[in-house]
């Protein structure tokens, strides 16, 4: 390809809208232009990449015996109304109607229409198991739709479905795409962890997400630092056995003291010179069920995941003031669970065990000493509410988490019978008895990948993509193109690699040098072959490596196989 024909517009400055490196430097790279908030134009390079991951999800998925199938955006309300999704998906989902007032909706996922399909062409347990997949575009109405390719309203999705006759089957397949994702993303050449995770409005329970490690990544995961154990979780789900008092003391009479304008843990330990894990954090939300005061030890914050699940609602909110003022007669800050009434009770495993506490008094400026759990208050429930965070204990090996960033850039989940019996997707076993169909559900977000390639790898100057995903390999930069013979050799150079196959831009135009290395370095070319006058002198070529920034002369006649051998080592099937 030659650049001077390249849809590669490149721009120096950062754009003001572009708040996360991928975003700003895909826009800057020319690889993408925005259409509205959340909607993209994917220019020639970026669907390079977006075709290269396409293709690495389509031979591992085939290699466990996927099969690809193409299945309608545009879906009929009906569907989703048999599954009862209609009215639980919310304003996420892009709701239209047709020309005679039907409604229809573009599809945020696919899980009714493939169970729709198979209810209708599946009937006996010889044609199961069954992995349908399809790689398309997604439709969801994000509430706040931000970081270019990686919260979009349209985005590109690989989603597969399983159809098993049991839950052994499903067991089975759920290895099967664990294994998939697991060469998908190391085949992208990225760093990557899957975690344990909580499966939300979906269903089902069991469910991993696969995240790409990197700083500005939104979700929070712990690992075990120890590798023979290997647990990781997504701290929205992550576990850790819970931390007693040691040092068993009397309980002690309650006692009403002053703590004058003190809002906070921090400040309410201070002045009381007692260990934040002393004091007894009371949080009230409003959920659609009324009502929660979720009690967890000063120290610790409360896991809004695990306490809507304990609780099983849909909304969970935190209290504002006003509504705090209310239910407890005293401001945020002085609530307390010593008499507190109309609310329900949640405390943290933690919190039982606590003696002599620190509570609020659900007075303004006062705080309750000697509080003990199930002498001065009962809660209705007792559960694992709080966050883990490092150096909480490993849940299987004991040794002290650890924590990074990541980015979710696919999921695996189980879902058993839930859509087949919602949808009546049955079978017939070999005893011809009527059965569900075991489903799973498995997604990997193309576009979200490509952003999260380029959040993990890049510095000042630009992206470095990882070979396998790289828009091409090689980037030849003659250093004056009007110098006759730097021209000739830099086309020679050209035509060479590209009778070898190899992917090879020719940056032809009529651009400074300097202009030309900026733009090689930010769009992330792994390789850079400089044709300046030594080189038509010594007919030695510079290649300089992205990633390191080294260089190397490498002989004209040398030059192909050295490219390709650089390539064969980062690139495997
Ligand atoms: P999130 O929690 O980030 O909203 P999700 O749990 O809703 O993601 P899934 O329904 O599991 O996502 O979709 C499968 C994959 O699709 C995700 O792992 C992610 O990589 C990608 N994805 C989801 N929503 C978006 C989006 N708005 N823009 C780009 N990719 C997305
Ligand atoms: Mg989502």
């Amino acid at each position: 390809m030659r650049a001077s024909q390249l849809l590669m517009p490149t721009l120096r400055e950062v754009p003001a809208e572009a708040e996360v490196v991928s975003h700003q430097l895909l826009l800057r790279a020319g690889f993408i232009r925005k259409v509205a908030a959340g909607i993209y134009n994917i220019l020639p390079l970026g669907w390079r990449v977006v075709r290269k991951i396409m293709q690495i999800i389509r031979e591992e998925m085939d290699r466990q015996g996927g099969q690809e199938i193409m299945m309608p955006i545009v879906q009929p309300a009906e569907l989703w109304q048999e599954s009862g999704r209609w009215d639980v998906y919310g304003p996420e989902l892009f709701r239209l109607k047709d020309r005679h007032g039907r409604d229809f909706c573009l599809a945020p996922t696919h899980e009714e229409i493939v169970t729709a399909l198979v209810r209708q062409e599946v009937n006996s347990y010889r044609q199961l198991p069954l992995l349908l997949y399809q790689i398309q575009n997604k439709y969801r109405d994000e509430r706040r739709p931000r970081f270019g390719l990686m919260r979009g309203r349209e985005f590109i999705m690989k989603d597969l479905y399983s159809f098993d006759r049991d839950e052994a089957g499903l067991d089975i397949s759920y290895q099967k795409m664990f294994t998939a994702y697991t060469r998908v993303f190391q085949r992208c050449g990225l760093r990557f962890r899957p975690v344990e995770a909580d499966s939300g409005a979906i269903g089902g329970n069991v469910t991993h997400e696969f995240m790409v490690l990197a700083e500005s990544g939104e979700a929070l995961v712990v690992f075990c630092p120890r590798e023979e154990c290997g647990y990781a979780a997504n701290v929205e789900r992550a576990v850790s056995p819970p931390r007693r008092e040691e040092a068993v003391e009397e309980a002690r009479a309650v006692q009403l003291v002053s703590t004058p304008s003190m809002h906070t843990v921090t400040q309410v330990a201070a002045y009381l010179g007692v260990e934040p894990s002393r004091i007894i954090k009371t949080i009230l939300f409003q959920t659609e069920k009324g009502t929660v005061a979720a009690l967890v030890r000063g120290d610790r914050e409360v896991n809004e995941v695990k306490l809507q699940r304990v609780l099983g609602v849909l909304r969970l909110e935190m209290a504002d003031a006003e509504a705090v003022e209310e239910i407890t007669g005293a401001a945020p800050g002085y609530a307390g669970p010593v008499g507190l009434k109309g609310v329900e009770v949640v405390a943290d495993e933690e919190v039982t065990g606590m003696v002599n506490a620190v509570a609020g008094a659900n007075k303004n400026d006062a705080h309750l000493l000697n509080v003990n759990p199930g002498r001065d208050f009962a809660p209705h429930r007792v559960a694992d509410i709080r966050q883990v965070r490092a150096g909480d204990p490993c849940p299987r090996c004991g040794e002290a988490l650890q924590e990074a960033r990541g980015i979710e850039v696919g999921q695996i989940f189980k879902l058993g019978d839930k859509y087949s019996r919602a949808l009546g997707a049955y079978y017939l076993d070999e005893y011809g008895q009527s059965r569900p169909i075991i489903m799973g559900c498995y997604g990997i977000g193309v576009t979200r990948t490509m952003a999260a390639a380029v959040e993990q790898n890049h510095d000042e100057n630009g992206i470095i993509w990882p070979v396998p995903i790289a828009p091409y390999h090689v980037v030849v930069v003659p250093v004056n193109y009007r110098e006759e013979a730097q021209a000739q050799l830099a086309e020679e150079v050209y035509r060479e690699l590209l009778a070898a196959g190899i992917e090879v831009v020719l940056d032809d135009r009529p651009e400074r040098a300097g202009v030309k290395f900026k733009d090689a370095d930010l769009v992330g070319y792994p390789l850079r072959i400089t044709v300046g006058a030594r080189a038509v002198e010594t007919r030695n070529l510079e290649v300089r490596y992205r990633a390191t920034g080294e260089t190397q002369e490498v002989p004209l006649e040398g030059l192909v196989s050295h490219v390709q051998e650089f390539i064969a080592s980062a690139v495997r099937g």
